[in-house]
């Protein structure tokens, strides 16, 4: 019997963000609880550290800097993914699975040109594999504040359209894209009020979101209840991207701020699922992954956390958009009663990445060599104890290409300095002076050093906070990972 599928994928999430991972200024009993039941990683990673090509990575088993995905991806662009490509939902499809998308997109839609939001989005999420598609087209951080079910912006009024504007000719959005009206958004003001907003708008509260989502959930997994065919939702949870606007339920409940209360409704929203699978009395056959997209970021709401002595990613270096493993080591738990030992972990190198064709062994799917090239399947960490280690390495990457990084055995190899993500404090040497953090290339003010290394090299068994870099004393291994990731960049690896 094939296994119904549930993957929740948050939002900035952490590796210090849970309970089971350390964390202890929130409480995250429902997280916990599927560790408890389940395994949990203490060496997973995203295929990025940044939105966008992470979930372009988990959806495709390709990573996203293969196709030039480096960053978030703007409002107006269109889908990122082919529609001949093979998809993880596309192939769970193909295997009888009723599909679902509930949440955070950020892959774009339409084929090519800027978006028109009063038209039919499509291609899409339908386009790809996904029977169904309820939620935020972009990330709550930016417009448009809508909803989207399967092809259409939710509420929207023929009469009360999205409104277009010329583009400033002094200023092209995009000079690579067609000249064409790009569409103008509601603002809000300080209050919080919204001005100009159409009817679509007003149905997007931010306080309801994490509570719409997950009814939105839920109802779909009630309809699949009692159908002979497996079910697999995807669950991309806007939690805990910034702006942190949990429901006023929730405030004021962790002992971090909004940042951790935002979390909290993340735990609420676990929890509802899992209580509708055992209402639904599918637990036991249902196979639950609950991972992040990319490390915690250093934001305001995430000093904040930390001024109260949360520790975003555990004790490790670094923040959303960086190489080092505080922007992609993530939390990883896997549940699946009967095939997976209650409250055990696993140190397996792995990413979420090699979902796609860990599912395809599982299902005795055959890839084809061009299908999901970077995915490896790693099945076999996830349900027995293999004595060795199944991937022997594993690409990073940051918001820049020249830092692009590679994980072998114990060590990390990243083609530049610094973290290759946000300067400033936000996720640089800045964030580390700010954070007090160490790091041997870093000056106390969050400078890179004068005498520092070109590249960096760690040994993460000796140093799992990455404090020194050890390039000097190990040149050949240096030079060993660099051809290895060049060769890497050119082509993936025979599966
Ligand atoms: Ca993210």
């Amino acid at each position: 019997m094939k296994p119904n599928i549930i993957v929740i994928y948050t939002d900035d999430l952490g590796y210090g963000d849970v309970g089971c991972y350390g964390a202890t200024k929130v409480k995250t009993p429902n997280i916990d609880r599927l560790a408890k039941q389940g395994r949990m990683f203490t060496d997973a990673h995203s295929p990025s550290a940044v939105c966008t090509p992470s979930r372009y990575g988990l959806l495709t088993g390709q990573f996203g800097w293969r196709k030039k995905i480096w960053g978030p991806l703007p409002y107006d662009k269109p889908l990122l993914i082919s529609t001949e490509q093979k998809t993880l939902p596309g192939l769970l499809k193909q295997h009888g699975y009723a599909t679902a998308c509930v949440g955070k997109w950020h892959l774009g839609f339409g084929r090519e040109g800027l978006t028109d939001w009063n038209k039919k989005l499509a291609p899409g999420p339908l386009e790809l594999g996904f029977d169904y598609y309820y939620g935020i087209p972009l990330v709550n951080s930016h417009a448009p504040f809508v909803y989207v079910e399967n092809h259409h912006v939710v509420g929207l009024n023929p009469e009360d359209p999205f409104v277009l504007r010329q583009p400033n000719p002094a200023k092209p959005p995009n000079t690579k894209l067609p000249r064409s009206p790009v569409q103008e958004f509601p603002e809000k003001d300080g209050e919080g009020r919204w001005s100009g907003a159409t009817r679509a708008h007003l149905l997007y509260r931010d306080r309801m979101v994490g509570t719409h989502l997950t009814e939105k959930s839920v109802a779909w997994l009630r309809q699949q209840a009692g159908k002979k065919e497996p079910f697999f939702l995807y669950f991309a949870t806007p939690h805990i991207h910034h702006p942190f606007t949990p429901h006023p339920r929730f405030v004021g409940t962790s002992e971090c701020g909004r940042y951790g209360d935002f979390i909290h409704e993340l735990d609420w929203m676990v929890g509802e699922v899992l209580k509708t699978l055992d209402e639904l009395k599918v637990a036991d056959n249902t196979l639950v992954i609950f991972t992040s997209d990319n490390g915690g970021m250093l934001n305001e709401g995430g000093k904040d956390a930390w001024k109260a002595g949360h520790r975003l990613n555990g004790d490790l270096l670094g923040f959303k958009f960086g190489a080092w493993e505080g922007g992609h080591r993530v939390p990883f738990i896997v549940r699946w009663p009967g095939r997976i030992e209650p409250g055990s972990r696993s140190d397996q190198l792995i990413g979420s990445i090699d979902l796609m064709a860990s599912f395809a062994a599982m299902l005795g799917h055959r890839l084809k060599p061009q299908e999901a090239p970077d995915s490896v399947d790693v099945l076999e960490a996830l349900t027995d104890k293999p004595e060795q280690p199944i991937r022997e390495h594993l690409v990073l990457a940051p918001f820049w290409e020249k830092n692009l990084a590679l994980r072998s055995g114990k060590w990390v190899y990243i083609g530049a300095q610094g973290s290759g993500g946000f300067g400033g404090n936000t996720g640089g040497p800045g964030a580390l002076a700010w954070a007090g953090q160490q790091s041997s290339d870093v000056t106390s003010d969050g400078k890179i050093r004068g005498d520092a290394p070109k590249q960096q090299l760690y040994d993460l068994e000796a140093d799992p906070s990455q404090a020194k870099n050890v390039i000097k004393e190990h040149p050949e291994k240096a030079q060993e990972l660099r051809q290895l990731l060049e060769r890497l960049k050119q082509r993936s690896e025979p599966r």
